[in-house]
C-alpha cells in the first residue's frame, strides 16, 4: 500500500479575502476532504497535517479582546484549540466524503506536541509574526508588561514575534503510527503540532513558539514512512524569479537543482523556502516523491499530472 502524507496549508482553510465564519472554513475544509478521499480511494494509507495561521491568529486576537472578563491563554494553549477545531472539521467532512465515495475507513486526529531543542537558536533570535497588529502605544505597553518582543511592520502597526524552532520529533508518534498502520486515516502536528521542550527529567512543557508546519510535515512523513509528500497550498507551480515578468514555473526538478534554487534564493523563508526545504528533508531521508501542488490539483499531483514534483 503506497503512503501518502498531506500538508494542507493554512489558505487551504481559510483565504485571506474572507472573513473567517464557521461556515467558510467548513466549505474550504469540505474541498481538501473530497481530494484526500479521492487519494485514499486509490488505495493509499494517509496522514494529514495542516497549518493554522490564520485561525490562531483569530484565537489570539479573540482573547485579546476578552482580557477584561476572561484570562488569556498562552500561545500552546491557543495552538491546541486551533488542532481541536480543524481537526473535528476534517474529521466530519473526511468521514462525508468517504461515505459518499463508498470508501470505509476511520479517521481520527491526533492532537500532537512537536518537541523542540530548548537551545534552538530560534530562541534567541523570534523571527515568526503572529496574531493582531498593534498600536506603538500599545506594542510599548505589551514589551513592558509581558516582555513580548514586537516588531514594526511599515504601514501596518506592531507585531508580536515568536521563535520558529526546528521540530525534532513528535511526542505521539508512536500513537500516530499505531493508527495509520491499520488504515484510519490520521490528521495530526496541525500548525506544527504544539512546541513543547523536556527538562533533565523528560516532563515536557509548552513554549510560546510556532513550528513550521512544512519542516512537521517532513517529520510526519518521515515517521510513517511515507513514499509521498504532498504540500498542498495556493499556486499552480513553484516558479523561479516568482512574481517577475520572466516568472518561469517548474513541473518537475531533482533534490539538487531544488537545493542550487534554494541557494539562489528563488524560494523566499516563511512562505516557499520552508515547503522546499521540507521536500529536501523528506528526500534525503530516503523519501520517493515530494509534490508542492495547488489544493485542487492534489488527486493529479499524486500521479504527476498538476504541481511541481521533487525527486531525490
Ligand atoms: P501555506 O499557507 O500554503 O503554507 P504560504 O503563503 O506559506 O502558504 O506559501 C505559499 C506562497 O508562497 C504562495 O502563495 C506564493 O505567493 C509564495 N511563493 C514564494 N516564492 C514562490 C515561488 N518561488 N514559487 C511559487 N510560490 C512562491
Ligand atoms: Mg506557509
Amino acid at each position: 500500500m503506497k503512503a501518502v502524507v498531506i500538508a494542507l496549508g493554512g489558505n487551504a482553510i481559510l483565504q485571506h479575502r474572507e472573513t473567517g465564519t464557521a461556515k467558510e472554513q467548513l466549505a474550504n475544509v469540505q474541498k481538501a476532504a473530497r481530494q484526500i478521499a479521492m487519494i485514499a480511494g486509490e488505495g493509499c494509507a494517509v496522514a494529514v497535517t495542516h497549518g493554522n495561521g490564520p485561525q490562531v491568529g483569530d484565537i489570539l486576537l479573540k482573547n485579546e479582546l476578552a482580557k477584561e472578563t476572561l484570562p488569556p491563554m498562552p500561545l500552546d494553549i491557543c495552538g491546541a484549540e486551533s488542532q481541536g477545531m480543524i481537526g473535528y472539521m476534517l474529521q466530519q467532512s473526511l468521514g462525508e466524503a468517504l461515505r459518499k465515495a463508498g470508501i470505509d475507513r476511520p479517521v481520527a486526529t491526533v492532537l500532537t506536541q512537536t518537541l523542540v531543542d530548548g537551545d534552538d537558536p530560534a530562541f534567541t533570535n523570534p523571527e515568526k509574526p503572529i496574531g493582531p497588529f498593534y498600536t506603538q502605544v500599545q506594542a510599548r505597553r505589551l514589551r513592558e508588561e509581558k516582555g513580548w518582543r514586537m516588531v514594526e511592520i511599515p504601514g501596518r502597526g506592531y507585531r508580536r514575534v515568536v521563535p520558529s524552532p526546528r521540530p525534532v520529533a513528535l511526542v505521539e508518534e508512536r500513537a500516530i503510527a499505531r493508527l495509520f498502520s491499520t488504515g484510519t486515516i490520521v490528521i495530526a502536528a496541525g500548525g506544527g503540532g504544539v512546541p513543547v521542550v523536556a527538562d533533565s527529567k523528560g516532563a515536557l512543557r509548552g513554549v510560546e513558539g510556532v513550528v513550521d508546519k512544512d519542516l512537521t510535515a517532513a517529520l510526519l512523513a518521515r515517521l510513517v514512512g511515507a513514499d509521498d509528500l504532498l504540500i498542498l497550498t495556493d499556486v499552480e507551480r513553484v516558479a523561479l524569479n516568482y512574481g517577475r515578468p520572466d516568472q518561469q514555473e517548474i513541473a518537475e526538478m531533482t533534490a539538487s537543482e531544488a537545493r542550487a534554487h534554494l541557494a539562489a534564493r528563488h524560494f523566499p523563508p516563511g512562505t516557499m523556502g520552508p515547503k522546499i526545504r521540507a521536500a529536501l528533508n523528506f528526500l534525503e531521508a530516503g523519501g520517493e516523491r515530494a509534490t508542492i501542488a495547488p489544493l485542487e490539483g492534489a488527486y493529479r499531483a499524486l500521479s504527476g499530472r498538476a504541481g511541481t514534483r521533487i525527486r531525490p
